[in-house]
């Protein structure tokens, strides 16, 4: 099996489900998507994964993915929802993040 790796950084701001206080981050998204047939241009694939994952981007994540999952977690399992990667891991600055292979 073939994989390519794409890195990009969402910035968002959320309450989330353990601060009444809106704040942002800028989480560090790496995800794995596997490879059939020929691979794309992987400047492409980022391109085509950004606009997927557009809204997410300076948006509201408890908008988005509800205030319950406005989470690093909540945030990879949307991610992998929306691309089919197979692994996701978002990680942050000053806090815990995660990695989920699905
Ligand atoms: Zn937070």
């Amino acid at each position: 099996m073939i994989s390519t790796t794409i890195n990009l950084t969402i910035s968002a701001a959320h309450r989330g489900p353990f601060d009444d206080r809106l704040h942002g981050h800028t989480y560090r998204v790496k995800l794995w998507i596997k490879v059939l047939g020929s691979p794309k241009n992987g400047e492409l694939l980022k391109d085509e994964t950004k606009a997927k994952l557009a809204d997410l981007d300076h948006g509201l994540l408890d908008d988005v993915l509800g205030r319950e999952n406005a989470t690093a977690e909540g945030l990879a399992m949307e991610i992998h929802k929306r691309l089919g990667a197979w692994k996701v891991s978002v990680d942050r600055d000053d806090g815990p993040g995660c990695e989920i292979e699905f």
